[in-house]
Parts: C-alpha cells; structure tokens; sequence
C-alpha cells in the first residue's frame, strides 16, 4: 500500500524538508578535517531542536544518533562516534532526517573533506548526485516506479568508465515510500531487475526517497560487528546522495531542497511545483 498526502500533509512534509536541509548545511560547513563524526552528530541534534524537531534517525531499530556519517569504503549507516576523526582527503556522506508534527524528511549529501582529492572521486561524487536528479525528473504522473530506477541506472550507465573500470550501483540498499513514516512502501531499486514489476504508477501526492549509492567497484556489501556500518565488499569508495520528492498536481517538489529542487529542475526542462510554504 502505497501512503497518498494530501496537500496540507506536503506542506508539513515541506517543513520537516526544510529542517534536514539546514541540518545539511551546517554539518557541511562541520566536516572538516580534525572533527569526529560526533561532533557532527551533535551539530545535527542542535539544528533539531533549534527547530523544534524530533530525530527519525535516534532510536531507529536502535540506532545510537541523530545522522548516518559513512566515511570513504562505508556505504551508508555510519554511526557517529568520537574515534572517526576526519582527515584531508576522506569523502563523507552524511544522511539525516527530521520529523514535525509526525511528517518525515530524509536526505543524504557526499562532501569532500579538506582538499587534494583524486579527480575520480569528484566524478564517482557528481554521477551519484546527478544520477539522483535524473531519477527526481523522472516522478512525473503517469510514469511508473521503475521509471524512476530507469533514469537513475541510464544515467549512471552513460558516464564514461572510471578508472577504477566501472561504477558498482549498490544492490542491497535503496530508496523508499515517506511520510507519516521514514520508510514505507514502496522500495526503489536505483536499477531496473527484471524479477520485479514496473511498480505503482505515480499519482499527486505520492512522496518518495531517491537515493542512489554508487560504489568506485562492486555492488556488493556487507554489514560490520556493529549491525549498521555497511562497507563494500571489495574496499572501494561509495558516494550517496538523496533528497525527499513529493508529486504534486503541479509536477515535482524537492521537499529537502532549500530552492524546492527549482534550479536544477529547469536545468532537465522539469518545471517545478511551487512552495506551499511561498
Ligand atoms: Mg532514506
């Protein structure tokens, strides 16, 4: 069963958007070297209650924080801790969530720490976020789920070849249905499989995490001693970038986008809803 928001549920899903994009900003401007994910983590949980907003993340299956931090051959899930102390040249994606009144947000960005990095990484870093935007240009009405992991798979699929040989679409983690919960149905594939169907059709009002994670090798992963950490399998350096999307009857509004995903949008020739929240 697939969650219908209504306009006045966007609008709320549009607040808690705004609330994990200054989370973004601002653990951004903290990732630095010498700082420890745990100094992000607590960055985050002062943009929270700057806000007024509850943690999705905190308490989540038990998970100790208020941010995901997965820092270089760590995929996603990262815990924040004081030992992981960040140093020039390591990327680190950070992914955060908010809830107000009982509406989601959830978005992830990939940033570089210090300087120096290798020119692959900048582009490993470039596909997995445009890969992102073309699957968000692609949650148009009449299209159906796999539309969607159509454009995120035929984007990365036209980059020229790292050097690294190829990029590894990681197959065991992906996008998912938001709302009155973080993760509901339906699962996005960042590929299309044949052993799934073409999904639901998308309708006004449907909402949904894109969030392609793009590996410098395989698609494989593994999870560590932790329950959370998941790292690739052969050691290569991931990227993972996600924005929340609502469908609205005036096309696609990027709810965890500051500008509503508007610049970017235009750049695709998607035209973008306007903010509820003007
Ligand atoms: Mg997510």
């Amino acid at each position: 069963m697939v969650e219908i928001k209504t306009p006045e549920q966007i609008a709320k899903m549009r607040e808690a958007g705004l609330v994990v994009a200054a989370i973004h900003e601002a653990t951004r401007a903290a990732a630095v070297p010498g700082a420890s994910t745990k100094d992000l983590d607590d960055v985050a949980r002062k943009v929270l209650a700057d806000h007024g907003a509850k943690s999705n993340f905190l308490g989540y299956g038990g998970f100790p924080a208020t941010i995901c931090t997965s820092v270089n051959d760590v995929v996603v899930h990262g815990i924040p801790d004081r030992e992981t102390v960040l140093k020039d040249g390591d990327i680190i994606s950070v992914d955060a969530g908010a809830i107000v009144d009982g509406w989601h947000g959830d978005a992830a960005f990939t940033v570089f720490v210090g300087t120096g990095h290798a020119p692959e990484l900048h582009e490993l870093s470039r596909v997995t976020e445009e890969s992102m935007w073309a699957g968000i240009a692609a949650v148009r009405k009449g299209n159906r789920l796999v539309d969607i992991s159509k454009a995120i798979e035929g984007y990365i699929r036209r980059q020229p070849r790292p050097a690294s040989g190829k990029y590894g679409i990681i197959e065991d983690y992906g996008g998912h249905g938001i709302g009155s919960q973080m993760h509901m149905d339906p699962h996005l594939l960042n590929y299309v499989s044949k052993k799934r169907g073409k999904g639901p059709r998308l309708v006004t009002g449907f909402c949904i995490a894109i969030e392609p994670m793009v590996s410098l090798g395989t698609v494989k992963t593994h999870v560590l001693s932790d329950d959370w950490t998941v790292k690739t399998d052969d050691g290569t350096w991931s990227s993972h970038w996600e924005h929340s999307v609502a469908l609205t009857e005036a096309g696609p509004l990027v709810l965890t986008a500051v500008d509503g995903g508007k610049a970017k949008l235009a750049e695709l020739g998607v035209e973008t809803a306007p903010d509820p929240l003007g």
